[in-house]
Parts: C-alpha cells; structure tokens; sequence
C-alpha cells in the first residue's frame, strides 16, 4: 500500500532562503516531492496546519485513509 506523508514545509523564496510562509503538503513512496495541498502562503507553523482547503484536497487525493 502506498504510504502518504502530510506535513507543513516552510516555503522558499526565489534565491532557495526559507521566506516565513508556511503550507500544507502531501508526498508519497511513489512521489517524493512535496506537493503543495493549498495555494496560499500561510504566515505560520500552525495556520497552515489548520487550513481546511488543503486537507480537503489532501482527503481528495487519498480517499478515506487519512
Ligand atoms: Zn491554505
């Protein structure tokens, strides 16, 4: 079975530095890079753990298993 991994990576900006915004992504055994699960850049840890756009999408893409 495929093994998904959610979690809150911070962003970076264009030069590669980490930028202060914050969203929720998704990986897998199958795809190893993060997919972003929102569009916004959250401006904390937590906002972007919370944001319920993105773990509706994360639910769209996984069925039921998480
Ligand atoms: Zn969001």
């Amino acid at each position: 079975m495929e093994h998904k991994i959610i979690e809150v990576l911070e962003l970076l900006d264009p030069e590669g530095n980490n930028s202060g915004k914050w969203r929720l992504t998704i990986r897998s055994d199958e795809k190893p890079n993060p997919c972003a699960l929102c569009t916004h850049t959250h401006d904390s840890y937590e906002e972007a753990w919370n944001c319920l756009e993105a773990w509706a999408a994360a639910k769209k893409l996984s069925g039921d298993s998480i």
